[in-house]
């Protein structure tokens, strides 16, 4: 078949496909499989409850049911939503923002296909301009987002150990090199795949270094505050006219209803709406609506502190614990400090193999996790590290994380040098 540009490099075997090509079959099959791979986020019996309580509110309720499945939204959001959560930030946070500053995408995903484009690529004046990710390894679905090649560039992240078995990542400030060519940065945080939670100094130095250049810093909220809090450590939200934040309700137990969030500008929200409107029409309004009350009366961040933060971090700092039991002392091996997000993210210093040949071997054991390599895109320089990590997640039902963890110890044990 004879494809444009965009058709080829869009329908290519990429690793975001892999990821949700491997997630789909082992949804569908009839084997067991332990899906340490994906990021779904667990059902929490709690929450779940919640969300079904209120969908059967709203199918008594004939005005709700209509608002929810039964009219276009304008293309910018529901305004009923667009309110409720412009008043829950600048309560929470103070910020200067009212639903003018907020748009709805279908998904975080495509708010940052439309960003990350909108951002990159060739100029009026014909000049090439890029997006910068300050710290790789960095989240997979931004890898084939770009529709131009060549619009993403990224910096290696310094490393430190913090113990004999804990490492954390650090942004690379002297080798940052802003130029006139770079056009955004990007930094998801907590970040997947790593969980690392960038630090309120280095965020305030982005933010400077962006106005200063006077370019946009995009913060994807994925898993961070106020909602759904999945975030270890104690740090500041911020949001100024110069960042542009993205949040999902996916990470709230809602992933199906495809709902994303940018909070930014007003022109750029107007911008946002407008490409919306051209590839979307308007978004889904079912998690919308289905969230609304919560957010207008605040629930929704007692639910995040006392019901979803507590659900991971337990089930964090217990899989750190099995994976230590586990590994035992031939594994050279150090986890990502554990500071937020669905993920444990582990470095082997003594594998034969890569950990994408570790990957095929411990998909035919039946347990899903995703090989490193994937997360290290616009680097202009090769990192053999790249080939040394993998994600697991551990949001998963506890026997399945315990029984992959085994598998992964036994695996790995194999190909120790
Ligand atoms: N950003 C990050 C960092 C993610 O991890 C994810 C999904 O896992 C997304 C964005 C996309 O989320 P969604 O499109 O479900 O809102």
């Amino acid at each position: 078949m004879n494809l444009s540009l965009f058709g080829e490099k869009f329908s290519a075997k990429t690793g975001i496909l892999e990821l949700m090509e491997d997630l789909g079959a082992a949804l569908n099959s009839s084997e067991k499989m332990y899906m340490l791979g994906g990021g779904n986020p667990a059902h929490i019996p709690k929450v779940n409850a919640i969300w079904q309580k209120r969908m059967k509110d709203i199918l008594i309720h004939e005005n709700q049911f209509n608002s929810m499945l039964t009219n276009y939204d304008s293309s910018q959001g529901k305004n009923t939503f667009l309110e409720a959560l412009a008043e829950l930030l600048h309560n929470q946070y103070g910020w200067d923002i009212t639903a003018n500053n907020i748009a709805i995408t279908n998904g975080s995903q495509s708010a940052f296909f439309f960003l990350l484009n909108m951002f990159s690529g060739t100029f009026k004046d014909g000049k090439k301009k890029k997006i910068l990710f300050p710290l790789i390894p960095e989240y997979i679905g931004y890898a084939d987002q770009n529709i131009e090649e060549g619009s993403f560039t990224s910096r290696k992240s310094i490393i430190k150990n913090i113990d004999d078995k804990t490492f954390k990542y650090f942004i690379d400030f002297e080798k940052l090199n802003i130029n006139e060519s770079i056009a955004a940065i990007c930094v998801s945080r907590p970040t997947n795949p790593t969980g690392n939670v960038l630090t309120d100094e280095e965020i305030n130095k982005l933010s400077i270094i962006a106005e200063e250049n006077d370019i946009p810093l995009l913060i994807d909220n994925a898993y961070g505050s106020p909602f759904p809090h999945i975030i270890f450590e104690d740090i500041n939200s911020i949001w100024n006219k110069n960042i542009i934040l993205g949040m999902s309700l996916s990470k709230l137990g809602l992933p199906s209803v495809r709902t994303g969030i940018i909070i930014a500008e007003e022109t750029i929200i107007k911008k946002i709406s407008a490409v919306n409107a051209i590839v979307s029409l308007s978004s889904g309004s079912i998690g919308q609506v289905l969230t609304t009350p919560y957010i207008k009366n605040g629930e929704i961040l007692q639910i995040c502190k006392n019901i979803i933060k507590p659900f991971y971090l337990k089930k964090s700092i217990q899989a750190v614990k099995w994976i230590k039991d586990c590994f035992g002392s031939n594994i050279d091996y150090s986890i990502h400090k554990s500071e937020g997000a669905l993920f444990l993210w582990i470095w082997f210093r003594n594998l034969s193999i890569t950990t994408k040949e570790l990957y095929k071997k411990l998909k035919m054991r039946k347990v899903l996790i995703l090989p490193g390599s994937y997360f290290y895109f616009g680097l202009e320089k090769p990192w053999e590290h790249k080939d040394e990590c993998i994600r697991l997640t551990y949001s998963q039902s506890s026997e399945d994380v315990k029984k992959g963890i085994e598998i992964i110890a036994d695996e790995v044990g194999k190909y120790v040098k």
